[in-house]
């Protein structure tokens, strides 16, 4: 079943919608509460199909990438150096470098179910890299609306190569999304931007990993970037659903960053609200969360809310300084938005939101090579000299 958030009403499986006819809210999974022990994953291969019996889709129908199974590495040294136990889920070693790859197998499937042939979204860039890929391999037209000169060039260079059909909109992400829901509403496409609630249940996966990644149990916390608010909700709901199941004990405390130029949802947790404003023009060198209007926000804010969380904000400049600090305290190379886990991270330690000692895992959503004008902008450009060894010496020498 389908349900929705608000009113409660009930719809099936197979219905095409995306928000509640009774009342236009959004929609939900109902959890199918499978009867399986935890037992039943053990000797299966590290993909988020790992947990298939937690996937409302017909099994034989799945398409996929082998998605999910992502790194889960202890970060000791910046760990040590904020006074909390550091874990980072790196979402960058999808099969398109983030996790839009877990919403779009489980999505690309409920496509396969349902017998569509065309399918689309509006992206601030990773949605259309996942969307192109996974398109492409169920054999489905794909469309994709893009915010004209505001997507990392790896992004627009995976969509385009995959095959999709690109189109650049005048406008920002929340009125790209607007316009394609107007088509998808019109039966023209099977719209798989986070307002379909299949993109969230593959994404709920994060969150089974990461309590499966710490021998069942639940972090202290969960620490994400924020921007159409889909995952905070996801990883949310599968933390909820391996509770009720019985798998662990306790639930993380889900914890939102937000870019200062786009943090509805930070906004709204500040002033204790159960809705948001949003936000205009929302600007942020994190391209990934510069959205005014979360989709989901709802959702997001009844995660922060119930699981005793926190929102914050933070600047472009903490976000960038943050990528540098894990790319070179850790060897972990990520996408602004990405890093504004990290950057969060040390603002609420700084701030004594976080206690010291805290279990703590950032999911780091997209991989460093997402955005390289922004990586090469942060670096000096590299000497160059003559291939010889007396000019290489004076160089590494510094003599
Ligand atoms: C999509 C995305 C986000 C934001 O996720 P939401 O579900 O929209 O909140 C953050 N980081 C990256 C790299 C993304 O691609
Ligand atoms: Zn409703």
């Amino acid at each position: 079943m389908i349900r929705c958030i608000s009113c409660g009403a009930e719809y099936g499986l197979d219905e095409i919608i995306y928000t509640c006819p009774k009342c236009g809210s959004i929609l939900e999974v109902v959890p199918l509460r499978p009867d399986v022990s935890k037992d039943v994953f053990e000797c299966r291969k590290s993909t988020m199909w790992k947990y298939k019996e937690f996937m409302p889709v017909d099994e034989s129908k799945i398409v996929s990438l082998e998605e999910g199974g992502t790194p889960f590495c202890k970060c000791q040294k910046l760990g040590d150096e904020l006074g909390v136990e550091l874990y980072v889920k790196v979402e960058g070693s999808n099969p398109t470098g983030s996790f839009k790859d877990r919403g779009m197998s489980v999505g690309i499937t409920k496509a396969m179910e349902l017998g569509v042939d065309t399918v689309g979204c509006a992206s601030t860039g990773n949605t259309s890299a996942s969307l192109a890929a996974y398109a492409t391999r169920a054999g489905k037209r794909c469309i994709v609306l893009l915010p004209s000169g505001k997507v990392a060039l790896g992004k627009l260079a995976q969509a385009m190569f995959h095959g999709a059909e690109v189109i650049s909109i005048k406008g920002n992400f929340d009125e790209a999304l607007e316009a394609i829901t107007a088509l998808a509403l019109q039966g023209k496409l099977y719209l798989l931007n986070s307002i379909n609630p299949f993109r969230l249940e593959g994404q709920k996966s994060i969150g089974f990993e990461i309590v499966d990644d710490l021998g069942w149990k639940s972090p202290d916390r969960i620490i994400l970037p924020v921007g159409n608010a889909g995952n905070i909700s996801a990883i949310w709901k599968g933390v909820k659903e391996f509770y009720e199941a019985g798998f662990i004990n306790d639930l993380p405390m889900m914890t939102g960053i937000q870019a200062e130029g786009a943090a509805p949802i930070a906004n709204a947790v500040r002033a204790g609200k159960n809705e948001i404003v949003p936000v205009e023009n929302p600007e942020t060198i994190a391209t990934a969360i510069r959205i005014g209007a979360p989709v989901s926000s709802v959702k997001a804010l009844r995660a922060i809310y119930d699981s005793d969380g926190l929102a914050e904000t933070v600047t472009d400049d903490e976000i960038l300084s943050a990528q540098k600090l894990l790319a070179r305290t850790e060897g972990i190379g990520v996408e602004p938005a990405s890093a504004a886990s990290i950057a969060g991270l040390k603002k609420l330690v700084e701030t004594g939101s976080i206690d010291k000692g805290e279990q703590i895992v950032c999911v780091v959503t997209g991989h460093l090579l997402k955005d390289p004008n922004t990586a090469i902008d942060a670096c000096v450009k590299p000497v160059e000299v003559d291939a010889d060894i007396n000019a290489l010496l004076s160089i590494i020498t510094g003599k």
